[in-house]
């Protein structure tokens, strides 16, 4: 089966233990995917989010 991934459009491919399975996947861009099949079908998908979204410092720019 594969998953078209939300984020950069590549085609994940999942072999048949994904054909029944609910939880994340990664694509290669580094996307996580959650999604859900049953019998092979994906019923479900949803691009998460990175958890560890801290802002980044801009820095050369501050004056102490
Ligand atoms: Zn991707």
């Amino acid at each position: 089966m594969k998953i078209n991934c939300l984020s950069c459009g590549f085609k994940v491919d999942l072999d048949d233990t994904y054909d029944d399975f609910e939880g994340p996947i990664k694509c290669i861009c580094g996307a996580l995917l959650e999604i859900r099949t049953d019998e092979g079908a994906l019923k479900f998908i949803k691009l998460v989010p990175p958890l560890h979204t801290k802002s980044k410092r801009t820095e050369g720019g501050a004056t102490p």
